[in-house]
């Protein structure tokens, strides 16, 4: 079984219910399966076969699912990419990642005319229409105008009732390319049982179940959105509600019109459908559970929000080399504020030393995990691959301690550790603090050097109040925190670096306060 065929049975068991709601279009379960068939036979009449690899440059979409779902049900391997990527950024991931097909937006063509003359291997362009009248679809090179076809063109030339070949737990489904510590991004090559079983386990541990009504506004290309928000809800027979671009005000009206019951989101979401002044409980009286991941959840945020709106948020972990969950939450014993949650079903999870020894409960140590949703590798990196995956366990990057009760807490990524006159100073730990005062609304603390102490701690706050003064924040700090943990200086933004995925990026925040030293 793989989430394609998975998605076949569904449609044979539960075809006339609806497998999305997206911009006043509803497609039934019956109808997704049959465009699937049909577009994976339209791609075999384009010569594209088994092993061949296929990029997707789109957003949130049908045309996402039927290409994602298409691809793999006639053994293609899927590369989503982020399509707001540069053209040197996508022409990396496409040149590395062999591929042979490109599905994508006619926004994309121009970009595609840019890296045409680099990427000679790439056969066809698979161009779908995004309703905008001005972008000329055939482009102007004529080449390249040869390798393009039309996505409804594909899709009308195949047939509803194609199969595809068997396809082994062990083939490479999706490669996702991940930006990792340093360097160029890796491709994490997950495979058609990875995806399957954590999309399995991921929906036993939430029971995610036919009922459902899914709010899709995560990133698809993300792997975060591609388990929990698409490929659990599908293989249960639930309904996604795709959101193209995720806004505060759309969430609460679809929430509201489609009684949906699941909302998927990373903390800054939580944040601003929390700061939104209209807001309001009854809106999302129908959800029954929020999943909040893919970067630490403040608790001040996490308590405010279930406070503000009623509903329980179950915080989980994951990164894309698993699948992406190990942990979560549970829904039968009560969600700890601040904690990943426990190992989900046959996801085993542990912190060790620097030996890889395991730690007693409560000491901090390196998060590594092993189970069936562990990729098989980084695609051609293998020294990158022998670095991450030591004896069957995943080496996460991530500091973390677990509770005597099972649940586990990220302490901080290992790279973000800033050592203060040789104190630990775990970042996460600092924007807890100023997250819990009632005039900031969003965080990021990092390490900089200091003559004096090796490194310093410097603060970056949005706020709400435009009087705020930085004494009083420090002051605020130092009630709460440590001498040393104490930011030395904290700056105002209007707003945070964040990647489409909505994580918050330290990163680039210390880069711009080195570059301008
Ligand atoms: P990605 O591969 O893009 O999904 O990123 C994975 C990384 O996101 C992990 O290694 C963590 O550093 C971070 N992450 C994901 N979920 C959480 C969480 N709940 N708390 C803290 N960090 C998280």
């Amino acid at each position: 079984m793989n989430i394609t065929s998975r998605l076949h049975e569904t449609a044979l068991e539960l075809g006339e219910k609806p497998a999305y709601h997206f911009m006043g279009q509803t497609s039934t379960y019956a109808e997704l399966d049959a465009a699937v068939s049909k577009f994976a036979s339209g791609l075999v009449q384009l010569g594209i076969r088994k092993g061949d690899h296929i990029a997707l440059l789109l957003g949130n979409s049908p045309h996402f699912v039927i290409s994602l779902y298409g691809a793999l049900r006639l053994g293609a391997t899927v590369i989503p990419v982020n399509p707001i990527y540069t053209a040197d950024e996508i022409g990396y991931i496409l040149h590395n990642g062999d591929v042979k097909a490109v599905v994508g937006l006619d926004l994309m063509v121009p970009l595609a005319e840019k890296m045409y003359e680099k990427l000679p291997n790439i056969a066809h362009y698979i161009i779908c229409e995004s309703g905008q009248p001005e972008v000329d679809q055939d482009g102007s090179n004529l080449s390249l105008r040869s390798k393009m076809k039309s996505f409804t063109s594909v899709l009308a030339s195949g047939e509803a009732s194609f199969k595809g070949p068997e396809l082994d737990k062990d083939d490479t489904a999706v490669i996702l390319y991940t930006s990792g510590t340093t360097g160029k991004p890796k491709g994490a090559m997950l495979t058609h049982g990875n995806l399957y079983s954590n999309a399995i386990d991921v929906s036993d541990y939430l029971r995610i179940a036919k009922e459902d009504r899914v709010i899709t506004t995560l990133p698809m290309f993300h792997v975060f959105c591609l388990t929990v928000a698409l490929n659990a809800p599908l293989m249960n027979g639930g309904t996604l509600l795709i959101v193209p671009r995720f806004s505060p005000g759309e969430i609460f009206q679809i929430a509201r019109d489609f009684q949906a019951t699941v909302f998927a989101g990373v903390p800054t979401m939580y944040n601003f459908l929390l700061q939104y002044p209209e807001g309001r409980a009854e809106d999302l009286q129908s959800l029954r559970l929020c999943i909040s991941g893919g970067a630490s959840m403040p608790v001040a945020l996490l308590e405010n929000f279930e406070r503000k709106f009623n509903v329980r948020v179950s915080e989980g972990y994951g990164l894309s080399e698993a699948s992406p969950v190990t942990c979560f939450n549970p829904l039968d014993r009560p969600r700890k504020a601040g904690s990943i949650g426990m190992s989900i079903v046959n996801v085993k999870n542990k912190v060790v030393n620097e030996l890889g020894e395991e730690v007693p409960a409560d000491q901090v140590g390196e998060l590594i995990v092993k189970g069936p949703n562990v990729m098989k590798g980084y695609y051609k990196m293998p020294e990158e691959t022998a670095a991450a995956i030591k004896n069957g366990w995943l080496y996460t990057g991530d500091l973390a301690r677990v509770d005597e009760e099972g649940y586990f807490y990220i302490v901080d990524r290992k790279k973000d550790l800033v050592l203060v006159g040789g104190y630990n100073v775990y970042p996460r730990e600092v924007e807890e603090v100023l997250y819990s005062h009632e005039d900031i609304v969003e965080v990021a603390v990092v390490g900089v050097p200091d003559p004096n102490f090796g490194e310093a701690v410097r603060a970056f706050v949005v706020s709400k109040k435009p009087e705020l003064r930085e004494e009083e924040l420090i002051e605020f700090c130092k009630e709460h925190l440590a001498k040393y943990k104490v930011p030395s200086s904290i700056d105002f933004l209007e707003e945070l670096p964040k990647n489409t995925t909505g994580k918050i990026l330290r990163r680039s925040l210390k880069d711009q306060l080195l570059q301008t030293k």
